[in-house]
């Protein structure tokens, strides 16, 4: 199992990184060890002291395809789920600087929540809407409308790079409002309404 991870795929993200708009969708992976099941604590991890949360809506591959036709893209997909992104900004910003690899900011261990799946059945995909709480507060807000990159340009696009596997999965960017955490915050991602995972800093 792999996770890919698109990054800046939505306007206002890419501008409060000070960072263009991608010409093309920007991939990025995480190992299967990145992956934090639903309602496990995040232990904050020595190497940094900057790790921000980023709310990504992930969509799960069922079954196995190369150069998937745009057309087709979304016949990969039945389930749909919520996940964040952790990512130490400061270790990323000294990647960035050097023209260095990012997988010490992105890829670590546990650096990829992954909340519950639901059947994408009756959902309009180009139209999610999903957010974040932080110890109470709503901190991002997002909806799929905004993508810069949807669903089936993204499938498509990676497909024609890498074989999709079932049980991959793509984490689709961030909205605007990315933030750090520190230890004894308690973070709740939404999807609508219905609350897709929790997670605890310690
Ligand atoms: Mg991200």
């Amino acid at each position: 199992m792999k996770i890919f991870c698109i990054g800046k795929n939505y306007a206002e993200h890419a501008k409060e990184m000070n960072s263009e708009v991608p010409s093309k969708p920007l991939v990025f992976m995480k190992p299967s060890t990145a992956v934090l099941h639903e309602d496990k604590p995040f232990y904050y991890p020595e190497f940094s002291s900057n790790i921000h949360y980023e709310v990504e809506v992930v969509l799960k591959i069922k079954k196995h395809g190369r150069h998937i036709d745009p057309k087709f893209a979304l016949e990969y997909v039945d389930e749909i789920g919520l996940g964040i992104d952790f990512t130490a900004r400061d270790v990323q910003a000294e990647c960035k600087r050097n023209g260095h690899p990012w997988e010490v900011a992105k890829a670590f261990d546990h650096s990829a929540v992954i909340g519950k799946f639901i059947s994408k059945e009756g959902k309009d995909l180009d139209s999610l809407e999903f957010y974040l709480t932080k110890n109470g507060v709503t901190v991002q807000r997002g909806n799929t409308k905004d993508l810069i990159y949807n669903f089936t340009t993204i499938i498509s696009y990676i497909s024609s790079i890498f074989t999709l596997k079932n049980s991959d999965l793509i984490m689709t960017g961030t909205p605007a409002g990315v933030g750090p955490v520190k230890i004894g915050d308690h973070l709740v991602g939404y999807l609508g309404k219905e609350k897709m995972f929790e997670c605890e800093v310690k």
